[in-house]
């Protein structure tokens, strides 16, 4: 075997995503690009703020000296300070530079704290329906994913099953608000019920735990909905984001991480993940992204964008019989599958050119996920396929 056995054993029980998504472009080749409904990827169809250009232009016209060079593998000192007054504003706390580590994108960031954190066989807790690439990053540092479900009808904290799903082996517990897949935003109480509960855990277990709190998506809320700081209300926590969403970023690999300042341990934590961000082989976060983003941390797009497509999607597909909660921000749906099999249901829904992902993919089997991140005629034209999809699956 030319490739690891584990890393080949990922990609076989894999495949049938692999298949999926050849079927997809087998369908697109076959019936052309806008005859195939594909909601499957979490790629903004939006285009970043103007600031962003204009800021980029003014950088390329005026150069400044040395900024394609190396520097401080926590990064720019003056970004850093500029996330870090977000972060002060949101929380209330004295979030400082020393707090903040850019990386390359959320999962840059999420790998650079797990390595930090992390024994070998160590546990993880991940709440389904969870982000996929949260069981390799764990994998990739040496710790064991323990998946706990949240609530199956509301997707909202099982307190009592996180507090059961606690060991000795505990150091991390990864939440995500808003989620990605059900679009779900933890409130300001149950987060701090969370908070206690881990306070709870290291009194037991004598070790600390930490809370990931993992929000590319937190500034895309729907009705006015707020996404809670974490800082206030949860000690251990540590933040990991991006701009991949918010300033619509993704290829260029943005993100930072953030460290609880009311955290005894941050300084000694903020070490080892500088070291991490380096020796993981990022070195630090892109230069020229870094420069930008620094004056667009009160910038976002334009959420409302997404709304509307939630809107236009929750009320069509209610309405045809789906079942699904209403999300309050992110840009997924994730409704019911009509089937028990939730893979039985995508297929059909391929016949019908509509492109989706089972919620297999999510540790959610009976679900499936709907990305609405996607030029809005794409989805007015799909809704003819939906209405076809609905009576064939019996609703
Ligand atoms: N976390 C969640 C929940 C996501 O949905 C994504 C991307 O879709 C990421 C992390 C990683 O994002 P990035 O590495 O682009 O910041």
């Amino acid at each position: 075997m030319a490739i690891a056995n584990k890393i080949a054993g990922y990609i076989s029980r894999s495949s049938w995503i692999r298949k999926m998504f050849e079927e997809g472009e087998r369908l697109r080749q076959e019936f052309g690009a806008d005859n195939v409904y594909d909601f499957t990827l979490g790629n903004p169809d939006v285009e970043p703020p103007q600031a962003l250009h204009t800021a980029l232009l003014q950088l390329a016209q005026h150069p400044l000296p040395g900024m394609h060079r190396y520097m401080n593998n926590a990064g720019y000192p003056e970004t850093r300070a500029a996330v870090a007054r977000k972060l002060a504003a949101d929380s209330g706390l004295e979030v400082t530079a020393a707090h903040v580590i850019m990386t390359c994108g959320a999962g840059g960031a999420l790998n650079v704290v797990l390595k930090t954190i992390l024994n070998p066989g160590e546990e993880v807790i991940i709440l389904a329906p969870y982000f996929v690439e949260y069981k390799f990053y764990i994998d990739n540092h040496g710790g064991v994913p323990v998946e706990v479900w949240t609530n199956r009808e509301t997707f909202r904290l099982d307190l009592a099953a996180i507090e059961a799903a606690i060991t000795t082996k505990t150091r991390a517990i990864i939440v995500n608000s808003p989620n990605n897949p059900t679009g779900v935003i933890y409130t300001a109480e149950e987060l701090a019920a969370l908070g206690e509960l881990v306070k709870r855990a290291q009194a037991r277990t004598g070790h600390q735990v930490y809370v990931i709190s993992d929000e590319p998506y937190a500034r895309l809320s729907y009705d006015g909905a707020k996404v809670p700081n974490i800082f206030p209300l949860i000690e251990s926590s540590v933040v990991v984001t991006s701009h991949s969403k918010d300033l619509a970023l993704p290829g260029e690999r943005i993100g930072y991480l953030a460290a609880n300042p009311r955290m005894a341990t941050a300084m000694q934590f903020m070490e080892g993940a500088v070291f991490c961000n380096r020796t993981l082989g990022f070195v630090n976060a892109p230069a020229l992204m870094q420069r930008l983003v620094a004056d667009l941390q009160d910038v976002s797009v334009d959420s409302s964008l997404y709304q509307d497509k939630r809107d236009l999607f929750y009320t069509t597909l209610t309405g045809l019989g789906f079942s699904m909660v209403k999300p309050d921000g992110a840009f997924y749906l994730f409704p019911k599958s009509p089937f028990a099999d939730d893979v039985e249901f995508v297929k059909l829904a391929q016949k019908h050119h509509i492109l989706l992902v089972p919620g297999s993919g999510f540790g959610a089997p009976g679900y499936f996920r709907i990305a609405y991140c996607v030029d809005r005629g794409m989805i007015e034209r799909s809704l003819p396929a939906w209405e076809r999809l609905a009576v064939e699956a019996g609703l």
